[in-house]
């Protein structure tokens, strides 16, 4: 693996090819230990960065590594400009762009805000364990966080220490509508936990509409106590179900389940996603694979802070 733990890819650099740079190759790797023992014998001493990933088992800064960037990158004289790093300080802040299916931008539908405009919001809030705040504003735990819908002004707001503030979440503000213009009483919870395959539109979550565990796999398929990292800050809690899994609530009445399965030398890592059947009374199969993608990315961001 030509790509060092800072990032940089030694398989395109001539240094490389002259043999005058070995690759660093990732933190966890021989090829990081092989690096770290020639830098000290040449250099007297090592890349703070290399060192640091080896220490704390971390295979690239910019994907794993939740302090990224750290000092070593802003204070230290490679590899990075201050504008890079200023740049995903800021992009890493910002919600993901979310995709439908077709990779077309997700958006709410005027029509989903109109009908919710018409429903009792004390009653929803009965059914679904959101609280109303104003005639028009409820509030609801998301995962880890208070977010606010405003049903008046048609969006979501977070709170950025100064008060509420419109964000731009998409797949969240789609779902969430969803599921509000949806519910229809209060759903008892735990009486069966379904796999894709036992919901009655197993047939949609098929090519395109695979759910999206792969970027999973990539980030965690070799880093378990990352996962469970992630899941913990997302207040997952943890059950008895795979090598690693945690019940995690996108709403207080919906729980989702990801299950992860170390690899060995026959299988590789596996990533299953689980549902109470009670998400098919209220979801649609394209607004679960929606739910599963939100969390998804909330479980790529990871810990923060
Ligand atoms: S900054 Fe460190 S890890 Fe990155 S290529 Fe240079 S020596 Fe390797
Ligand atoms: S703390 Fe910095 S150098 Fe160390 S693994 Fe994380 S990002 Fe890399």
């Amino acid at each position: 693996m030509p790509t060092g733990a800072c990032g940089i890819n030694c398989d395109v650099c001539k240094l490389n090819l002259l043999g005058t740079c070995s690759s660093c190759g990732p933190g966890t790797s021989p090829l990081a230990e092989q690096k770290l023992a020639t830098q000290q014998r040449l250099l007297g001493g090592t890349c703070a960065i290399l060192a640091c990933a080896q220490l704390n088992r971390v295979e690239y800064c910019l994907r794993d590594c939740a302090q990224f960037a750290c000092d070593n990158f802003s204070q230290g004289p490679y590899p990075f400009s201050r504008g890079y790093l200023q740049m995903q300080n800021r992009r890493r802040r910002q919600n993901p762009p979310a995709f439908a299916p077709d990779k077309s931008p997700v958006e709410v539908p005027s029509q989903f805000w109109d009908e919710l405009q018409s429903k009792d919001l004390n009653t929803l809030c009965n059914w679904t364990l959101f609280r109303l705040v104003s005639a028009h504003q409820v509030v609801f735990h998301f995962l880890n966080e208070e977010v606010l819908m405003d049903v008046a002004e048609g969006c979501l707001k977070r709170d950025n220490g100064r008060g509420w503030e419109k964000t731009q979440d998409p797949l969240l503000e789609l779902v969430t509508v969803i599921y509000l213009n949806n519910v229809k009483k209060l759903h008892p919870l735990g009486r069966e936990i379904v796999g894709v395959k036992d919901l009655k539109e197993a047939h949609f979550f098929q090519g395109p509409h695979i759910l999206q565990t792969d970027p999973l796999l990539q980030r965690y398929g070799q880093d378990i106590s990352g996962f469970e990292d992630a899941a913990r800050f997302l207040e997952g809690r943890p059950v008895d179900m795979a090598d690693a899994a945690y019940e995690l609530f996108p709403f207080p009445r919906v729980p989702l389940y990801f299950l992860f399965w170390q690899g060995d030398k026959e299988f590789e890592p596996r990533i299953s996603v689980l549902f109470d059947r009670s998400i098919e009374a209220v979801f649609s199969a394209d607004a679960i694979w929606g739910l599963v993608n939100r969390v998804s990315t909330a479980l790529l961001q990871g810990p923060t802070g």
